[in-house]
């Protein structure tokens, strides 16, 4: 049986719109690798209409008041929820994610909006005084302008939204690009909110991160970028946005240790690490993927662990029972069993290999016998791979976990009050969980990396920082 092939659009100016040269490219359900879609193959040109339309809305959109501004965001939020469903389905298709995670994120995306909502009529600017004698001083924060966002595969509707709500909330105009792997539930939702969204004030160009996203990046009317992905990619989009520039925002890779310390409780560390290390395939920025243990719990944590990881359900992301789909692509799957094969000198305790002939899989995999140097330990994999390392003493434990060139989460496992707050004061990260990794996230509480995981945050009231500046205006009162 042959599968369906959906034609989607870009929207460009308020419109489902094709590209300027009516190219197409095709979208893959990692799962089964088979064609499940075609969007539009956008060029510079069509970010260039982008931002025309852009320039032309923005005067009318600034003029609009926060609480304007914070209905829409209700309204789109309104959308989302209605539509959950199709798009958590979608969401499976395309990312090969289970279905529990993608219906996870549809309520989760709908609170961003929401909670964007209400920071829109809660802006801040210092409030006015005489600071020079005769002078009456207003600071006032105001919005940027157009700001672009470019977005990753792994979670590519709820990172779209991540940048969606305080763009809006801070009365800019947004041109996204999603992942040229994942551009389905992006598309599906504004295709949605069509009605919602003012003529302009939101677009999404469809392509290729050359040409699309680059010249979102070179745009010299584009006075913002919101990058989610690649560490690579950062350092590119940060060395063209300086041409105009440009003001840049990254949240770029990691490599997440879980220090577990002597002291903890195996079963629940074990319980952890199945659901931080193999969430969404491992394909997350804060999995975690180094478990970095004590000397004595070691061997006890492994027993438990290997059994926990086993059991995990993997197979067709559209059934309700799957715990663990697919990886986003093949060379994903290869680029993640490239890794095993050079880890020669390591122990592979379980999986190790595809475990299916249909789609991209791999395995959910532990890895001992690693060194702090090896590749296996400082690349963030992307995948479902966890390396397990014992450490002699706590100052080793915080080394090993600050000895990767990623700063964006970590997690301490312990029962004791201050080894757990001395640790999470050492570790160089922008979240530290302490025992609990990846779920103890919320749309109040700021997201971002330290170190090359990046710079700025999403979410929180702190993520409007991004999206505004600040003004000085003096006025001679005598
Ligand atoms: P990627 O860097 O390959 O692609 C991200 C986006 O950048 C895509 O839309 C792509 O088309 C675009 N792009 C590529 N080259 C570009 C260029 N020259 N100019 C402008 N845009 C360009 O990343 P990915 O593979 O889609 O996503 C996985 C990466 O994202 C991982 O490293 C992961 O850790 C990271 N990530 C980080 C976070 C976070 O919050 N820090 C969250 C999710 C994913």
């Amino acid at each position: 049986m042959s599968t369906t092939v959906t034609s989607y659009k870009a929207f460009i100016g308020g419109e489902l719109a094709d590209a300027a040269s009516g190219e197409t490219m095709e979208v893959i359900a990692p799962a089964t690798g088979e064609v499940i879609a075609e969007v539009p193959r956008c060029g510079a040109e069509d970010v260039d209409r982008a931002v025309e339309a852009a320039k032309k809305v923005l005067p009318h959109w600034l003029d609009r008041t926060p609480k304007e501004r914070s209905e829409l965001l209700h309204r789109l939020a309104d959308v989302l929820e209605e539509h959950a469903e199709e798009l958590a389905q979608l969401e499976s298709a395309n990312v090969g994610k289970p279905l529990m995670a993608s219906r996870d994120e549809m309520p989760f995306s709908a609170d961003n909006l929401r909670f964007f909502a209400g920071a829109a009529r809660n802006l801040e600017g210092k409030s006015a005084g005489e600071y020079i004698e005769g002078y009456t001083s207003m600071i006032r924060r105001e919005p940027l302008g157009i700001v672009g966002g470019i977005c990753p595969w792994n979670y590519p509707l709820m990172m779209a939204i991540w940048k969606m709500g305080p763009a809006l909330a801070a009365g800019n105009v947004q041109i996204l690009k999603p992942s040229e792997q994942t551009p389905l539930s992006l598309l599906r939702f504004v295709q949605l909110a069509q009605e919602v969204i003012p003529e302009g004030v939101l677009q999404v160009v469809t392509g290729d991160g050359v040409p699309v996203g680059e010249r979102i990046v070179t745009h010299p009317d584009v006075r913002m970028v919101s990058l989610t992905g690649d560490v690579a990619t950062g350092k590119l989009i940060a060395r063209n946005a300086s041409d105009t520039l440009k003001r840049v925002h990254l949240e770029l890779g990691g490599k997440a240790p879980m220090v577990v310390f002597d002291d903890a409780d195996p079963e629940a560390v074990a319980a952890g690490i199945r659901l931080a290390g193999y969430w969404n395939s491992g394909q997350d920025c804060t999995a975690g993927s180094r478990v970095i243990a004590g000397p004595k719990i070691y061997d006890r944590l492994l027993e438990e662990l290997v059994p926990q990881v086993e059991s995990l359900k993997v197979g067709d992301p559209l059934n309700d029972e799957t715990e663990m789909g697919s990886v986003i692509s093949q060379s994903q799957q290869e680029r993640i069993l490239g890794f095993l094969e050079r880890a020669s000198t390591a122990t592979v305790l379980t999986g190790g290999g595809t475990g299916s002939d249909r789609g991209y899989f791999v395995q959910p995999t532990i890895v001992a016998d690693v060194k702090q140097t090896d590749e296996i330990v400082q690349k963030e994999v992307f995948g479902p791979v966890v390396t397990v390392q014992r450490f002699a003493d706590d100052d080793e434990a915080i080394r090993w976990a600050n000895d990767v060139r990623y700063g964006l989460a970590a997690s301490v496992w312990t029962r004791d009050v201050g080894r757990a707050m001395n640790a999470a004061r050492r570790m160089q990260f922008g979240t530290v969980w302490v025992n609990d990794h990846l779920l103890p996230i919320s749309s109040e509480l700021p997201h971002g990396g330290f170190k090359q995981s990046g710079y700025g945050k999403d979410m929180s009231i702190y993520s409007m920082e991004e999206y505004t500046e600040i003004k000085h205006v003096a006025f001679k009162i005598d």
